[in-house]
């Protein structure tokens, strides 16, 4: 609705006596509006996370795409279900399968990331489990860096054994040689983080990149801590990304969420003749259907995680969920600007108190990975890190008990902050030996700063710290 504007308001005049009154103008007819822009591809980020995957209810006029819940959805008519089900529509059949309020989010998430198609699904567990069990079944195996999210590491040690999927781990990225003697010809991806956490200790995805793509294998990339705000990994050369959309995407709390992002440029059929065979994305399901690849083209491998993964074993994303998520998407960028802002400044900080044995954070020049950080994030690598105080897991107990502010809990990404001991939660169940290497140790604490004001979580630190003797 327009209104007219305020220096409109007809003012009354007396009329001339003697002149003619002039004739009236034709009124010009009206320029028509302009249509609204449905296609966001081209425009800039910051406006891309508010509209992109954003669609008219032309019926209600609702701005917020809304809550579509429904399980089901109608048939044109007989021929509209055959094609559904023939995969010749993409139009959605169950929800288990696809939903539009969760396809807003995914049509979002898939344009800031700058990737093709994304699947969102249930959790961040779901999106790694989803991702990859599109690529590799029983008898097949996947390397991974060493340094990732401790349940991921228990999903893959626990439950991708279970399934036959061995998942075996390169210490150092930058030696060919582990790389050389990790891959087998049954790998069937390459896996890393870009921010791990607790300890922010950046990946050089493009030397991964090197790697994976030398070995004709997908580098598939959790980019859950870095986020597209920060770092959007298919620029880097990775070929799949995947999220805890539970954190930063969201940005709340409020709701566990994840979500696949395909990047549409891996040559599957290259791969295959290299001898590395990916049979959800390049062999026809049954006869006289077309394989993935040869229906949907740069989305295929995303087409197969949704049809072949997730609408088999049902990790599906509660519209509700779906919701919280696109209208966190919203305010990303502006809120990850806050997050790393507070995090440079309180890292640093951190790092001049006498209880405070090290900081781990990339955007520090101590860092060993600063040289990264610089490169690949302009040196802002994100708000989870690693802070070590003096006294051991005594000191560490004082510390947090000490904190008022900082939320004591497993979780990291929302607008509070977090405080967890990671040695006795994410990596209690794993040996001593891992912990060590990991420098997952007694005194180290895991922080997620959130948006509150940067002095008060100072102050609050600071207790913290005037606790540890
Ligand atoms: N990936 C990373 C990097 C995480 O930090 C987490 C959870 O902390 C996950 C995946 C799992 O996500 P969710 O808790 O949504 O299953």
């Amino acid at each position: 609705m327009t209104s007219a504007p305020l220096d409109s308001t007809p003012v009354a005049t007396a009329p001339e006596p003697s002149a003619p009154a002039p004739a009236a103008p034709a009124p010009a007819a009206p320029a028509p509006a302009a249509p609204p822009v449905d296609d966001w591809e081209g425009f800039d980020f910051d406006t891309r996370q508010v509209h992109a995957g954003e669609y008219a209810d032309l019926n209600t006029g609702l701005r917020v795409p809304p809550i579509a819940l429904s399980a089901g959805y109608v048939f044109d008519d007989f021929d509209d279900q055959v094609d559904r089900f023939a995969g010749r529509s993409t139009d959605p059949i169950y929800s288990r399968q696809g939903n539009p309020t969760n396809g807003v989010a995914e049509a979002r998430l898939a344009s800031l990331e700058g990737g093709t198609v994304a699947v969102a699904v249930s959790s961040g567990q779901a999106a790694i489990s989803s991702a990859l069990f599109a690529l590799a079944q029983q008898g097949d195996h996947i390397v991974s860096t060493a340094s990732i999210y401790g349940g991921t590491r228990i999903l893959f040690g626990r439950s991708f054994r279970r399934f036959g999927i061995d998942v075996d781990y390169v210490w150092d990225a930058d030696d060919d040689a582990e790389w050389e003697r990790a891959i087998r010809p049954e790998t069937k991806a390459i896996y890393t983080e870009t921010i791990p956490n607790p300890r922010n200790d950046v990946t050089d995805l493009p030397r991964i990149a090197q790697v994976a793509a030398r070995y004709n294998l997908p580098l598939v990339v959790d980019n859950t801590v870095g986020t597209p705000a920060l770092i959007r990994p298919f620029e880097l050369g990775a070929d799949i990304v995947v999220h805890s959309t539970t954190k930063f995407l969201s940005g709340h709390g409020a709701s566990v969420g994840g979500a696949v992002v395909d990047g549409g440029r891996f040559d599957w059929a290259a791969a295959e003749r290299a001898g590395r065979s990916f049979p959800l994305v390049t062999q026809s399901p049954r006869p006289g259907l077309g394989s993935m690849l040869e229906r949907f083209g740069d989305g295929a491998y995303a087409r197969a995680v949704r049809e072949a993964v997730v609408n088999d074993i049902g990790p599906s994303l509660s519209p509700f969920n779906g919701f919280l998520l696109h209208q966190g998407m919203e305010t990303l960028s502006l809120r990850m600007e806050r997050h790393v802002d507070s995090s440079l400044r309180i890292a640093a900080w951190l790092e001049q108190q006498p209880e405070v044995e090290g900081v781990d954070y990339a955007g520090l020049p101590s860092s060993a990975q600063h040289a990264i950080a610089l490169r690949d994030y302009a040196g802002r690598t994100g708000s989870v890190f690693g802070v070590t105080v003096r006294g051991g897991i005594d000191g560490a107990r004082d510390f947090v008990n000490g904190l008022r502010v900082f939320s004591r809990m497993t979780g990291i990404g929302d607008t509070r902050s977090m405080v967890l001991h990671p040695l006795t939660s994410t990596h209690a169940t794993f040996p001593h030996e891992i912990n060590d290497r990991l420098g997952i140790t007694p005194g180290l604490l895991r922080l997620s700063i959130g948006l509150e004001s940067a002095e008060d979580l100072i102050r609050d630190l600071r207790r913290g710290l005037d606790r540890v003797a």
